[in-house]
């Protein structure tokens, strides 16, 4: 899963009927067609359905959770912070709130987990977040802060001020193959 995907931009470029989520749909059979469209309109759905790259394909994927390292986004990025990942619930929950107990513990489970990694593989701190303004499917972020970010550079500007680590695709790749090893 991953290598040989389409990026992001590509997908994004195609007409929204060409996206079609058969693995969504096969995933959750009960799914009804309103669960479809929404899943088919949803980049964080086509993240962790394999239906666009991401660096090296999926960290996690259980039944209930994937997660993976942020490809370079939004255009016209080409590079992304190293390290920054995502955790998702597998099934289109907007955030927290709409996610049951055992989903909620799941995540939560995987948060704690792969900052476990980043911190293995260097990371003096890791910032969570969760906002969803910009797509409606929860995905907490996790911001590793590298031991060698200056005293000043405050937790907004770890992944942009300048000297931060930012690579391009094969970069984060190689990134995600450390925290797999870490888990
Ligand atoms: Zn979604």
């Amino acid at each position: 899963m991953g290598h040989g995907a389409p990026s992001v931009r590509e997908v994004l470029a195609r007409p929204a009927w060409t996206r079609i989520r058969l693995r969504a749909v096969a995933r959750a059979p009960g799914a009804g067609e309103d669960e479809r469209v929404e899943r088919s309109g949803c980049l964080v759905c086509q993240e962790i359905d394999g239906e666009v790259a991401v660096p090296d394909g999926l960290l996690v994927d259980t039944d209930t959770v994937g997660a993976f390292h942020r490809p370079p986004w939004p255009e016209p990025d080409d590079d992304v912070f190293l390290g920054h990942l995502l955790v998702c619930p597998h099934r289109h929950a907007a955030d927290w709130a709409a996610l049951t107990d055992d989903e909620a513990a799941e995540v939560g489970a995987w948060v704690a987990r792969l900052s476990r990694a980043l911190k293995a593989l260097g990371a003096t701190r890791v910032y969570t977040m969760s906002l969803g303004h910009a797509v409606d499917h929860l995905h907490v972020h996790l911001v590793p802060r590298w031991p060698e970010t200056p005293d000043d550079v405050s937790w907004q500007h770890v992944d942009d001020y300048p000297g931060a680590r930012r690579g391009e695709m094969e970069a984060a790749a190689d990134l995600a193959r450390r925290v797999r090893e870490e888990l």
